[in-house]
């Protein structure tokens, strides 16, 4: 019998590869539907999950916790990687999303750079501490740098689509695509 607090990690089956010695926390005592296979919940994983893949986590049985998000894994399984740093550790997932985020990085580091962004929080936080000169001298570029714009005959105040690439690697690996296909990756002009 599998209750709500117990730990619990999966086996023998599909999710237990690809979660392989991560440790659930059961938020759910176990229950049977209309006669079928008992399930319970586990915080965390959305949907139930047979009880007859999981097996209780011993309490003498040692634990990792990954660095990144906290999850405990089996310290006996495959399901992590050491970090660079002496007794830290990476779980699979984020050791996956770690990589990505690298991978962009690097990408990202080759290009050119050829716009220049202030977040506008960042401003007034700067010209409260230092001094309001900082709004008024880039005020004063911005007007300008659009006087040159309208000579060339180009828009005044283009809007730009701004994305720091330090969000989700998965959405900026997207995004960096689809730039890559309309010829907008790798432009310095
Ligand atoms: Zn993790």
């Amino acid at each position: 019998m599998i209750n709500k607090g117990d730990k619990v990690v999966m086996h023998t089956c599909m999710e237990a590869q690809f979660h392989e010695g991560i440790v659930w926390d059961v938020s759910y005592d176990e229950f049977t539907r209309n006669g079928q296979h008992p399930v319970v919940f586990l915080e965390g994983f959305s949907g139930s999950f047979a009880v007859e893949y999981l097996r209780k986590v011993d309490p003498s049985e040692e634990t990792i916790e990954c660095i990144m998000c906290d999850t405990q894994v089996l310290a006996d399984s495959k399901g992590y990687i050491p970090g660079t740093k002496l007794g830290s550790y990476w779980c699979k997932e984020c050791a996956v999303e770690e990589e990505k985020q690298q991978k962009i990085l690097k990408e990202v580091e080759q290009m050119k750079i050829t716009h220049t962004v202030f977040k506008n929080s960042d401003l007034e936080k700067a010209a409260k501490e230092f001094s309001n000169r900082v709004k008024t001298d880039l005020e004063g570029i911005a007007v300008v740098v659009n006087h040159v714009r309208k000579d060339e005959g180009r828009s005044r105040n283009p809007r730009y689509i701004v994305i720091n690439t330090d969000e989700n690697p998965r959405m900026i690996e997207e995004i960096i695509k689809v730039m890559k296909r309309f010829g907008k990756w790798g432009l310095t002009s």
